[in-house]
């Protein structure tokens, strides 16, 4: 059997898929191949998200096809790794605005609501009929949400009364609702209201003029007044502790974002160096070029042994904090240089967004902030390996 990934997976962790899960890959990337791939550097600079390729990725059942699941119903980590791998390596974009519903809306609703919300909700988010969101960060709470969060919950008898805002909101342009973080006013603690987009008192704004993820729509969001009944409260979250529960697994699927995102960039460069010509033949026979190109290979294999581990450990019940944002932090500095050095190879061209190397360039930016930036990483990291928090001074 050919590689799924010949020229990015060179030491074959891919290989570790089973056939059905690799057929389900196949099965994405034909899809991607002939629905995204002609108008994505178009729909990219116009800055349009793809919302017409969510019914035929429905369609494709990636994610609750009996044939991917084991006997609890659950897909295994690796193959939602490579599923998000595969997504990432054709456009992190893309992949946001399919996992910002099945896997990111999905968890906070199954993890965070009652089992009977979350066995209501599942099969209707699966089927698309509630498409959600979720809004943490505020305009002036990014890093420190944890301590700052200012939007507010106010109880009045079967009803919650939401005031506040809520900034970068993915995919809630074209969503029925948003999972808001919102502190309740009676004991101070965070909480969690699905909260549908079109309530009275609840307005949308597009983040205008964003040079990252232009395939994803981010959204301005202002609360006022907004009502939303206690049967839309998620059960399961009645502290900030539970709220970073939430995240955490969200936090290894970016581990596999980048090593996806690296892996695109630097087939698109290796594709570019054997093709160009300078001095009479392909810049791929020039030692600088192959140095290069050496470089980006060694970060995608390393970052796909990273997700790789990761999910196995994931798989048999590991979950810690650290390791998830270990992966973060290092692979996002990964695919910072990877996808530099991709533009670097594919030169003027590298500057548009045709090429296939710009996007990632830019792009890049975006998964090196988002789920928590570097240092906020580092922090949960350095706190856990030395014992001590150097979050405030
Ligand atoms: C494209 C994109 C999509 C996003 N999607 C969503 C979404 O769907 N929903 C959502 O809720 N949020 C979303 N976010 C928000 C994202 O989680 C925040 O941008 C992120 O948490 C950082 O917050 P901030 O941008 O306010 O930066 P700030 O927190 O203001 O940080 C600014 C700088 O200060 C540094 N810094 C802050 N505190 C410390 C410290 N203690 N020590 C050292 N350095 C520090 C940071 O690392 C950073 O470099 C998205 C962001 C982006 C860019």
């Amino acid at each position: 059997m050919t590689a799924l990934y010949p020229d990015s997976d060179l030491y074959g962790f891919a290989e570790l898929l089973a056939d059905a899960e690799r057929a389900k890959i196949e099965a994405l990337r034909r899809l991607l191949d002939a629905e995204l791939r002609p108008v994505l550097a178009e729909s990219w600079e116009r800055a349009e998200s793809p919302v017409h390729l969510l019914g035929p990725l429905r369609d494709l059942r990636l994610v609750d096809d009996p044939a991917v699941l084991d006997a609890d119903g659950r897909a295994r980590e690796l193959y939602s790794g490579f599923r998000v791998f595969e997504f990432s390596r054709v456009d992190i974009g893309v992949c946001m605005l399919y996992h910002g519903q099945v896997a990111m809306f999905r968890e906070l609703v199954r993890r965070g609501g009652s089992p009977e919300q979350a066995e209501v909700w599942d099969s209707a988010i699966l089927s698309f009929e509630m498409t959600g969101a979720f809004g943490l960060t505020e305009p002036d709470h990014g890093s420190d949400i944890a301590r700052g969060l200012e939007t507010a919950a106010r109880r009045e008898g079967d009803h919650w009364i939401i005031d506040g805002r809520k900034r970068w909101v993915g995919n809630a342009a074209h969503s029925e609702y948003v999972a808001v973080f919102a502190r309740d006013v009676a004991d101070g603690e965070v909480k969690a209201f699905l909260v549908r987009t079109d309530a009275p008192g609840c307005s949308l704004t597009t983040i205008e003029r964003k040079v990252a993820l232009r395939l994803v729509t981010n959204s301005d969001i202002r609360l006022a007044g907004v009502r939303v009944p206690e049967t839309h409260r998620l059960q399961r979250v009645s502290s900030f502790a539970d709220v970073a529960r939430l995240f955490q697994p969200l936090r290894a699927d970016v581990a596999w974002i980048g090593a996806g995102a690296q892996a695109g960039a630097y087939e698109a460069a290796l594709r570019y160096a054997l093709d160009r010509r300078q001095f009479g033949r392909p810049i791929a026979g020039f030692q600088l070029v192959q140095e290069k190109l050496v470089r980006m290979l060694g970060n995608v294999t390393a970052s796909l042994a990273m997700a790789v581990r990761l999910a196995q450990r994931r798989q048999d019940g590991v979950s810690r904090e650290e390791d998830s944002a270990l992966a973060k932090v290092w692979i996002a500095d990964r695919l910072r240089e990877t996808v530099a050095l991709a533009r670097e190879i594919v030169g003027g061209n590298g500057l548009v967004a045709d090429s296939d190397v710009a996007r990632f360039f830019a792009d890049a930016e975006a998964v090196y902030t988002y789920e928590g930036t570097r240092e906020i990483n580092t922090l949960l990291v350095g706190r856990a390996v030395t014992g001590m928090s150097a979050f405030v001074r």
